[in-house]
């Protein structure tokens, strides 16, 4: 008889367990053959009033054809590594985000951008950094992964490797653009250091380069692999040879099928100090939390305390989307399989 309450208790604090765990975790378990993008366009001092509707519109519009373009090859069944690449180009190739055509200079008045890409189901990994002269650094990131032994290459090693793969490569002067020069130079005129990351104005003129941040993107696909990539131009004004944490696996990139994977933005020693992107997938892993639980820690309890700022953007083993910062906005997006497609800018809406 006290073998049976026994089992009936235990059963009942078993089947109650479960049930407060999912009720307060809000676990969403994957429908089959869902698929889902998530993309970031960086993280900053992003307010509405720094932009007019017609630069609001450039933005959303930009950030929607990068959406589509990674949708699109979910849709039809293409694996989520070539999804993230394809809408990580078309940021790429825009002259608004920190990345590829938008670079910000270095202090020596040059470009150095690194890219990383990372495939969740097999661990699988490449990066690139400090290169210049290739075009799309997030596609020489992807030959780095497929066709060599090694996870990051840099400089020119990098960029010879990309050129016998076929990768486009540019004339350094391809990444000019003037209004990146004219930061670098107003930056450098008031002798500060300017980390990409807070705004501020010089005579009333916002020198707020963080607002066309480094791009990013998290895609699972419809047999639920997970992948995620993410390039910068860096921060303005960065030391000659600086590398920041995007192209540093567990940094500020990171994809595990087991849970998640996530792209960072931000200002980039800290995300690497705090081995950001790992750790969050580390604490849903091992702790239990939830992607949102995990993101928050991240963030506010431990790069905000050294004093770092950005965001991240995550997709979970779920299928399930979350993004959190610690700075004023994000540019960021995200299009799933069940009709939901959300673009958002400036503060969080919830
Ligand atoms: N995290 C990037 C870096 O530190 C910059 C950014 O996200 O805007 O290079």
């Amino acid at each position: 008889m006290n073998k049976l309450i026994y089992l009936l208790l235990s059963t009942f604090i078993l089947i109650s367990c479960n049930v407060e765990s999912s009720k307060n975790k809000k676990i969403k378990v994957r429908e089959p053959n869902s698929f889902a993008i998530v993309i970031h366009g960086g993280a900053g001092g992003i307010k509405r009033e720094y932009f007019n509707s017609e630069q609001q519109e450039a933005y959303a519009h930009k950030l929607e054809e990068a959406l589509n373009a990674g949708y699109a090859i979910l849709e039809k069944g293409g694996v989520s590594l070539d999804a993230i690449q394809a809408a990580i180009n078309i940021m790429e190739d825009s002259p608004l985000f920190n990345a590829g055509k938008g670079a910000v200079y270095n202090s020596e008045g040059n470009q150095e951008m690194d890219a990383a890409i990372m495939d969740g189901k097999t661990l699988n990994s490449g990066a690139v950094a400090g290169v210049n002269h290739i075009k799309n650094p997030i596609l020489a990131a992807r030959v780095v992964m497929d066709s060599s032994k090694h996870v990051m290459l840099s400089g020119k090693g990098a960029e010879i490797m990309a050129k016998s793969y076929g990768i486009e490569m540019v004339d350094s002067s391809y990444f000019f653009t003037k209004k990146r020069l004219n930061q670098l130079r107003k930056i450098q005129g008031k002798e500060k250091l300017k980390l990409n990351h807070t705004a501020f104005l010089i005579k009333n003129e916002l020198i707020d380069d963080h607002k066309y941040g480094t791009v990013g993107a998290v895609a699972i696909d419809k047999n639920g692999n997970i992948a995620a990539g993410t390039s910068t131009g860096g921060m303005t004004n960065k030391k000659y040879g600086r590398i920041g944490d995007v192209p540093i696996i567990g940094a500020g990139t990171y994809a595990n099928n087991l849970t998640c994977g996530i792209s960072a933005t931000g200002t980039g020693e800290y995300f690497i100090r705090t081995v950001a992107t790992h750790e969050v997938s580390s604490l849903i892993l091992y702790k239990g939390l939830t992607p949102t639980e995990a993101l928050h820690e991240v963030l506010f309890n431990q790069i905000e305390p050294l004093g770092g700022e950005g965001g991240m953007i995550l997709i979970d083993k779920n299928g399930n989307v979350s993004w959190d910062f610690n700075s004023t906005g994000m540019f960021r997006g995200y299009k799933k399989s069940n009709g939901e497609l959300k673009i958002e800018m400036f503060e969080k809406t919830e």
